[in-house]
């Protein structure tokens, strides 16, 4: 089980408020996700659950049982961090069993946990191994091996990806998620990357400064974020935004329109937007348009089809799809 319950919990360092009363509930088997810009406070929150560090006020639960005060080692979580803290004489065996030798486990079940994580994670061949021989994915999975034989209540990952290029990133986030489905354990994860928390979260927390923004499944934040923070934080490129007349016409203080809600074209027509092809982006997939002179912004990015024929100076026409235009008040609040 890992339901995991925050009521008030706050967090300051010194007279440094990160984190002001927040509550939060996690279900158990959910993937969350923790998503924000460096320095909102994500660390903070995971170790406080972790128990890495005291709260300042309020309470957790896990299961029912309130562990505010309770070490981490009898939490029943386990974490994996962005550096994997794996230790470099020993072979991935020992690296795997040890929070099982460290808790003088019997061996034939050390024996058994150790085989059970090596073959989810694809480690058998590598078991005798130093960590020194293997791939930065290898390695972050027998951080993770570390984590699955402890069956925990919940995995926490802070930033687990962050030191691997962008190839094996992808890789690993599949895996992470596979691992999930399989596994079916609650699982934390720290990113400031939204594409992470997109593709991976059931539920996404959107902090900032130490506040929950908005808490929701990706597509949820993606079709109605509450406030302009989430709208520009989630989707990429970012939403489009617009002030002004414009944005006056729909009874808004800022309207957004995501690229992709925005149909180009190279005759006009009511209601669309007239301007200038500066760089045109072709990535096979897709063409991303950067539009200057419309009058409305400095430029407007278009995600369009991937064969589209505009080029750099080209005039074009943009018609917003009217039942995706995202409106918000001067407070920067949505407006239902
Ligand atoms: P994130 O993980 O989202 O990048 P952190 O949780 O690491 O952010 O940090 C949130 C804020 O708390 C930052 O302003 C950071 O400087 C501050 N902070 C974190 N740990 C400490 C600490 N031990 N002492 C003082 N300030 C800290
Ligand atoms: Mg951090």
């Amino acid at each position: 089980m890992g339901r995991i319950t925050l009521q008030g919990v706050a967090k300051s360092f010194g007279d440094v408020e990160v984190i002001p009363p927040l509550n939060l509930e996690i279900e158990d088997g959910e993937f969350v996700v923790f998503v924000g810009p460096s320095g909102c406070g994500k660390s903070t929150l995971l170790r406080l659950i972790a128990g890495l560090e005291d709260v300042t006020g309020g309470d957790i639960e896990i299961d029912g049982r309130n562990v505010s005060t309770v070490p981490p080692a009898k939490r029943g979580l386990a974490m994996v961090f962005q550096s994997y803290a794996l230790y470099p004489h020993m072979s991935v065996r020992k690296n795997i069993a040890f929070p099982m030798r460290m808790a003088k486990m019997d061996q034939a079940e050390q024996d058994k946990r150790v085989a059970h994580a090596a073959n989810i994670l694809n480690l058998t061949d590598y078991l005798d191994r130093r960590p020194g021989q293997l791939s930065g994915g290898q390695r972050q999975r027998v951080a993770i091996g570390r984590a699955i034989v402890r069956e925990p209540a919940a995995f926490l990952f802070d930033e687990p990806l962050s030191n691997l290029d962008a190839a094996l990133r992808h890789g690993m986030r599949v895996e992470i998620g596979e691992l999930h489905k399989s596994l079916a354990t609650t699982m934390i994860y720290v990113t400031h990357d939204q594409i992470e928390a997109m593709t991976m979260a059931d539920k996404i927390v959107v902090l900032r400064a130490g506040h929950i923004e908005q808490v929701g499944s990706p597509l949820e934040l993606y079709r109605t974020p509450r406030n302009l923070f989430v709208a520009g934080f989630i989707g990429s490129p970012t939403m489009n935004l617009f002030e002004g007349p414009e944005a006056a016409r729909h009874g808004a203080h800022t309207i957004g329109v995501r690229p992709e809600h925005l149909m180009p074209s190279a005759t006009g027509s009511d209601g669309s937007w007239r301007g200038r092809v500066g760089l045109s982006e072709h990535l096979g997939s897709d063409t991303f348009l950067h539009v200057h002179d419309t009058g409305l912004a400095e430029t407007i990015t278009v995600r369009a089809g991937g064969e589209i024929d505009l080029r750099h100076g080209d005039t074009v026409y943009l018609t917003p799809e009217a039942d995706k235009i995202h409106r918000f008040d001067a407070q920067g609040l949505r407006l239902a």
